[in-house]
């Protein structure tokens, strides 16, 4: 049932991480036909994009290949403010299945050749059968409350200024909750209960599923490891140093902690 991509489609093209993007006139993906470099993904897009109904095509651009006229390479964070959030999500889809694809061309058991799977989204290889599934690594992410105020931190990597509420990944065996508690006592000391679940966001940087929880401070004060967090407090909504751009789930978090807690005086 597999049908060839046409010229025409919406292509999400990537060379190395950075999509190619069309600039005349304004913003927008190229059109497969456009790209004569283009090396889609074939079938195996297919069985990641049905259930989506995406009719768009994801390729790859050889290193080296000339950009068409017209056309830049940009990094995928910028494509959220340039071609839109649902172009966002789809182009980082696109590029963890892409990357995937890349890096599982020969088996990490026994070093062999893999092989689209026959009939699911999927590798295979061909010597010991060994099948793997696309990687996506879950991370809890936290917007923890006392008393009307809510706990920001600061990471080394962050940029200058600028505090969140604290994420971290999931360990194998562990439930999102306990990733919760676990996260939040060993990067500020404080002891939290009334976890609960505030939603999720694929994250492609590079394969992360970000998953969202308030929770209720229950013990202890603020003590930074100052490894993965070199300062925290607490903050009422009118206090907030530098929080994060609205693209991201953590400012999803932040701006409903500050609808539910803001001075009304
Ligand atoms: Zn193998």
């Amino acid at each position: 049932m597999s049908k060839k991509p046409g010229a025409g489609e919406k292509t999400f093209a990537f060379q190395d991480d950075r999509l190619l993007v069309c600039f005349t006139p304004d913003p927008r993906l190229p059109r497969l036909g456009e790209i004569p470099a283009a090396e889609p993904a074939g079938e195996l897009q297919e069985r990641f994009s049905k259930a989506r109904s995406s009719d768009c095509v994801w390729a790859r651009l050889p290193e080296n290949a000339p950009l068409p006229e017209g056309m830049s390479l940009v990094p995928l964070r910028e494509a959220w403010g340039l071609l839109g959030e649902e172009a966002f999500l789809e182009a980082g889809r696109a590029r963890q299945i892409l990357d995937w694809i890349q890096e599982t061309n020969f088996c990490g058991r026994c070093g062999k050749r893999m092989r689209d799977h026959a009939t699911e989204g999927a590798r295979t290889c061909q010597s010991c059968g060994l099948t793997v599934y696309p990687t996506v690594s879950p991370a809890i992410i936290v917007a923890v409350e006392r008393e009307g105020k809510l706990l920001l931190a600061r990471s080394p990597h962050f940029p200058k200024g600028r505090y969140s509420v604290l994420a971290g990944f999931v360990e194998p065996g562990e439930t999102l909750e306990q990733a919760v508690v676990r996260e939040v006592l060993e990067e500020v000391s404080v002891r939290v209960k009334e976890i609960r679940y505030f939603g999720s966001q694929p994250w492609p940087f590079p394969h992360s599923l970000m998953v969202g929880f308030s929770a209720a401070w229950e013990s202890g004060e603020i003590c930074v490891d100052g490894k993965e967090i070199e300062d925290a407090g607490w903050f009422a909504p009118e206090e907030f140093p530098e929080i994060p751009p609205p693209l991201s789930i953590s400012r999803r978090l932040i701006d409903d902690f500050t609808r539910r807690n803001r001075n009304e005086n």
